[in-house]
């Protein structure tokens, strides 16, 4: 499907991640998840990373101003003139009014904006016991996906480590942020009757089929239109 502007909205946890890798090859287009722009640039140590690093260490958003910025940039290369998925941003309405906006500046707007939803138990199990590879970010998890060997990475051979803001205390400041922040881009956006929901909770294989299935109808009822 070309032209397909898509922004993934869930927790932190929700496998949004997960599903955008996979869109992105199924789909074959750009892929722009903030928070591993975000950790490229701390561990590049650039000036958006260094801004960024104490934000993310605590568990809260970085200023919508610094993010706002960064992804901008990419929606207005030609690689994404076809279409792009979103991963993570926005995540305010202040920042889904700022896409608004940069979309609009290039003669866009959004497809469509699919919620990827699972509560708050669940996030803690799966953050809880997520390892993530220290050199490449590969990730495991110690009960769902158990590396062969503990602590080392099946890919890699790298150590396996817990992400700082996958330490309990810090997972429950992000799902505060969520709720507090995130959450009303869901009335925002079905407002809009941009809104899509699929459950989460279940296996990774079952959402992206269900992914596919709500996409299909998607262009269906674009077709339609036509
Ligand atoms: P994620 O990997 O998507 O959970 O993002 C990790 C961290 O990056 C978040 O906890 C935030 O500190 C930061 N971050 C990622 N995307 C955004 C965004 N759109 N706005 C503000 N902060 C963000």
């Amino acid at each position: 499907m070309s032209g397909l502007n898509l922004v993934l909205l869930g927790p932190p946890g929700s496998g949004k991640g997960t599903q955008g890798e996979r869109l992105q090859e199924d789909l074959r287009l750009p892929y722009y998840a903030t928070g591993d722009i975000l950790r490229a640039a701390v561990r590049d140590e650039t000036e958006l990373g260094r801004t960024a690093k104490e934000y993310m260490d605590r568990g809260d958003l970085v200023p919508d101003d610094v993010i706002v910025g960064a992804i901008g940039e990419r929606l207005a290369l030609p690689e994404a003139a076809d279409g792009f998925i979103l991963d993570g941003f926005p995540r305010t309405v202040p920042q889904a009014e700022a896409l608004a906006a940069a979309l609009s500046a290039l003669g866009k707007g959004l497809t469509t904006v699919l919620l990827v939803d699972v509560d708050d138990g669940e996030v803690m199990k799966r953050l809880g016991g997520r390892r993530t590879c220290a050199e490449n970010g590969h990730v495991f998890h110690i009960e769902f996906n158990p590396p062969q060997q503990d602590g080392v990475c099946d890919v890699d051979g790298s150590t396996l480590i817990v992400r700082d803001d996958d330490k309990p205390d810090v997972i429950g400041r992000r799902l505060d942020q969520y709720h507090e922040k995130t959450e009303p881009l869901i009335a925002f956006y079905d407002h809009q009757s941009l809104l899509r929901r699929v459950d989460g909770s279940a296996a990774p294989e079952e959402v992206a089929t269900e992914i596919h299935r709500m996409l299909a109808t998607l262009k269906l009822e674009g077709d339609e239109a036509l």
